[in-house]
């Protein structure tokens, strides 16, 4: 019989979902598809190119289970330049995505019974990657534009507090934290004393404002932080696989001896097409903002005219999060309307129970303008019928 441990992990609802759309689409049915977590273009030619040549060249053997030389000096290096955080490559860990860093970041930080604060809406993830290991969430929940604050986590805070995630911008509502919350938050972690983990994954899709790593307001703070980011959103490389972590040297240190029982680090090819990504040319990034932007604007401006949907403009990431509580009817759930909604005009939705958010729905706009119309065309028919 499967363990106690994987007994109580609850099976992740997005992934769920994309495979519920991808089975229905197979069986030839036409799904507007707004589940996709991932940017909808192809990883640019010139990061291809370097994982061709390392291939080519031989470089298909195990990696160092910390990451690669290049890849963590290119890594430090972004870091400075980028997030105004110093950090050595020694405190820089290469591995298997940002959702295998962040496992391995709780891994590392958190004793059973420690209390981890994590702001809802949110990526459920965090909140099984904690339990895993063996410390408890504490749900913070906000309320909507969703943009976390330093008193909302000060409410939290216990003898028990061992660390707060922040995800900014964030999955699902895209909201980004204000500057000067950050450097409350920062203050509030130093005082008492405790981690910060901070899954950048967004950085590079915001809108409202540029991003701020939290490690770069000081000493103080960068010392109880681990920065978390990765290539699949920035650069489309969700396949490849590839994410780091920067932080305090005896945390990464814990991360790379878990990475080195466990993963071995992740593909050596990858890293390579990662130093491309860097170093190479950055252009498509922008390119990838602008045209998000673009589709942000349609999709705010398109639910704003649906009647009994309450949205506001997401901050970042590719994700808008309305609220429908207004148009459920006699105890229905978002989850029911959601497989209603799905079975009666084939658009897909991730209801918000998937994100501690009843009563909300994620549309992610990672999709065609022409099909992001339609499906919202088509959610607005099925609202004027109910
Ligand atoms: N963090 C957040 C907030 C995400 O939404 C996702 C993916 O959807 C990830 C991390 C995972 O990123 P990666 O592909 O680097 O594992």
């Amino acid at each position: 019989m499967v363990s106690k441990l994987i007994q109580q992990l609850a099976p992740s609802a997005t992934l769920a979902l994309s495979s519920k759309v991808k089975e229905l689409q197979s069986k030839g049915l036409d799904i507007v598809d707004f589940t996709v977590g991932e940017p909808d273009s192809n990883t640019p030619q010139n990061i291809q190119n370097a994982a061709i040549a390392a291939m080519r060249g031989g470089f298909t053997k195990y990696a160092p289970a910390a990451g690669i030389a290049d890849l963590r000096e290119a890594i430090a290096k972004k870091l400075k330049k980028d997030n105004n955080i110093d950090y050595s490559p020694s405190q820089v860990i290469i591995g298997v995505g940002t959702k295998q860093l962040l496992y391995s970041a709780f891994q590392a930080i958190c004793n059973v019974g420690d209390e981890v604060i994590i702001a809802t809406p949110t990526w459920t993830t965090y909140i099984e990657q904690v339990k895993l290991a063996g410390a408890t969430p504490v749900l913070c929940p906000l309320k909507a534009p969703f943009r976390l604050k330093a008193s909302d986590i000060a409410a939290c805070i216990t003898s028990r507090t061992k660390a707060i995630l922040i995800n900014s911008p964030g999955n699902p509502t895209g909201a980004m934290i204000e500057n000067s919350e950050l450097a409350n938050i920062a203050e509030l972690a130093t005082q008492h004393d405790i981690y910060v983990v901070s899954d950048e994954i967004y950085e590079k899709i915001a809108y409202a404002h540029p991003h701020t790593s939290i490690a770069s307001f000081g000493e103080e703070i960068k010392k109880r932080t681990l920065t978390v980011n990765g290539f699949s959103k920035a650069y489309a490389m969700t396949g490849w696989r590839i994410g780091y972590a920067a932080g305090p040297q005896d945390i990464i240190g814990g991360m790379i001896a878990l990475a080195g029982q466990t993963t071995s680090g992740t593909s050596s090819i990858s890293q390579k097409a990662g130093v491309e990504a860097l170093l190479g040319d950055q252009t498509a990034i922008s390119t990838m903002r602008v045209g998000f932007e673009k589709r942000r604007q349609i999709a705010y401006l398109l639910l704003t005219e649906i009647p009994g949907i309450e949205v506001a403009l997401p901050d970042g990431a590719f994700y808008i999060f309305p609220c429908i509580k207004k148009l459920l009817k006699n105890g229905q759930t978002s989850t029911d309307w959601a497989s209603d909604l799905l079975e009666k005009t084939h658009v897909a939705v991730i209801p918000g129970e998937a994100f501690e958010a009843p009563g909300y729905i994620r549309i992610s706009y990672a999709i065609s303008i022409e099909s992001l119309k339609k499906g919202l065309t088509l959610i607005k028919e099925f609202v004027n019928k109910i």
